[in-house]
């Protein structure tokens, strides 16, 4: 197949990815003397902080994702093209993707993460993820549909299963989806099933650390856990998930949590490229980059964003996966690519830390600011505000607001619709052969990375 790319005299930066970080650069070089080619195997770009909001029918799945064409409308240097990218070629320079391969004078990687499901066959094939909107459609669709069964369920352990949520890591997703959920429980689903008893259902968050939301403030972990207590969600930490199979999440041998309904938030790994130099991928398959991005052992290809490993003196495990984080060094990057064009020599990153926050329901967020911590209605307005204003294009923005401004007035989701149903016998087969490889790359189950993704401040 022909890419149909068309030939330019200007060097061609190939940026792959259009989340966070790859969206950034393309942005960035709008006005460099290159020619701009973002490859992605979607045609949107998604802002992943929001997903559970569309799992737990808060927000529409249209208005958490925008059609890259239509951010780039204008951008002449810009080219996309819709592709799965299968690996690099970096002797000869090219990129194969499902739709053949691309030429490219300098490679940017900014292919984010995926799961980590730590090796966990059962885990990886029957519990459900929120990576993409796809995941968090399911998700939704999945749960009510559970809630449907529920009324016909006439085996108690079942039916109480079919009720039974249990979230798996108890980092900024695990806390925000808990608290979504447990709003719904307690606000939502009486008024639409009141022949269900409610009071049955219960919400688990397990964490496998001694604390929620990892890398925040204490005063953040403790006022997490106490809303979370509130609201009736059961936090479990210091304790694992070993496997889930038949609609049991065991926390040992024999002890489990009767649940149909697991979401596993525990951890990611990069999704590194095959291809690029094997010294430099990571275990938890990270690229390993230098301080201007470059990959460790290649000249002309970069890495940018969660696949990016990035390790500082205040970081040395590696900068966090963090949306800001991608940015920043995108930003960094377009500038540095366009000294090494010019000859000059690159300049270092340095990692701006604005601050983190974590949702937990209306009216309650923790955030912290360098050796601020604020909580509660003033932490829930920022939370919004800041996300409302980085929610890329005008009408996402109106609408989002639209449905928070309901939610808030009705104290209710909006978007309870089952779709298009989801059958847990759609997932892939590959699933088991994955999860193998994870194995390999994972040595154990420690599941704290889940605790680095927490809300930019700014
Ligand atoms: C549920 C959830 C909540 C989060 N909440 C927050 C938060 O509150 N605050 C925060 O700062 N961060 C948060 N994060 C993390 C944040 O989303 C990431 O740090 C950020 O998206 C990283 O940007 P990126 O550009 O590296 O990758 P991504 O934004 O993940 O983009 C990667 C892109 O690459 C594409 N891609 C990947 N592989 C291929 C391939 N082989 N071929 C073609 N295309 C490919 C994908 O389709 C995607 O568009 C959250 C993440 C999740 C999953």
């Amino acid at each position: 197949m022909d890419t149909n790319l068309p030939v330019s005299a200007q060097p061609r930066v190939v940026i792959v990815g259009c989340g966070f970080g790859g969206l950034r650069l393309a942005k960035e070089l709008a006005d460099a003397p290159v020619q701009v080619v973002v490859v992605d195997r979607n045609n949107y770009h998604n802002f992943q902080p929001l997903l559970y909001q569309v799992a737990t029918g808060a927000l529409e799945a249209d208005s958490i994702a925008y059609p890259v064409r239509k951010i780039f409308a204008g951008q002449k240097n810009f080219f996309f093209r819709m592709a799965d990218v299968k690996g690099v070629n970096s002797a000869a320079n090219t990129l194969q993707t499902s739709i053949g391969d691309i030429k490219y004078d300098y490679l940017v990687v900014a292919t984010g993460s995926l799961t980590n499901f730590f090796g966990i066959e059962s885990i990886e094939k029957n519990a459900m993820q929120i990576k993409s909107i796809p995941n968090a459609l399911n998700l939704r669709s999945y749960i009510f549909q559970n809630f449907e069964q529920a009324l016909l369920a006439t085996d108690p352990e079942h039916k109480q299963a079919l009720l039974n949520i249990v979230v798996v890591g108890g980092g900024p997703t695990g806390v925000e989806i808990s608290g979504s959920l447990a709003e719904m429980r307690n606000h939502v689903l009486p008024k639409d099933y009141p022949e269900l008893d409610l009071k049955k259902m219960q919400i688990f968050l397990v964490e496998a650390g001694p604390a929620l939301l990892g890398p925040m403030s204490k005063a953040s972990q403790g006022d997490a856990k106490r809303y979370l207590d509130e609201l009736g969600v059961k936090v479990m930490l210091n304790t694992g998930i070993k496997r889930y199979e038949e609609g049991k999440a065991y926390y040992s041998d024999t002890e489990y949590i009767p649940t149909e309904n697991m979401v596993w938030a525990a951890g990611v790994n990069g999704a590194a490229l095959p291809g690029v130099a094997e010294s430099s991928v990571t275990r938890n398959k990270r690229i390993t980059v230098n301080q201007w991005n470059r990959v460790e052992g290649e000249t002309n290809i970069f890495a940018i964003g969660d696949v990016a490993n990035m390790v500082t003196e205040e970081m040395p495990k590696g900068l966090p996966m963090l949306a800001p984080v991608a940015q920043q060094q995108a930003a960094h990057l377009a500038k540095n690519l366009q000294r090494i064009m010019r000859n000059e020599a690159p300049q270092d990153f340095k990692y701006f830390d604005k601050g983190v926050m974590a949702i937990v329901s209306r009216n309650k967020a923790v955030v912290d600011i360098k050796n601020i911590h604020f909580k509660g209605f003033l932490g829930w307005l920022s939370w919004l505000f800041i996300h409302l204003i980085l929610l890329v294009g005008f009408r996402n923005r109106v609408v989002a607001l639209v449905d928070w401004a309901f939610s808030y007035v009705s104290s209710g989701q909006a978007l309870r619709l089952i779709i298009r149903p989801f059958n847990k016998r759609d997932v892939k087969d590959d699933k088991g052969k994955r999860a193998a490889e994870q194995a390999a790359a994972t040595p154990e189950y420690n599941p704290t990375p889940s605790a680095v993704q927490t809300a930019p401040v700014v």
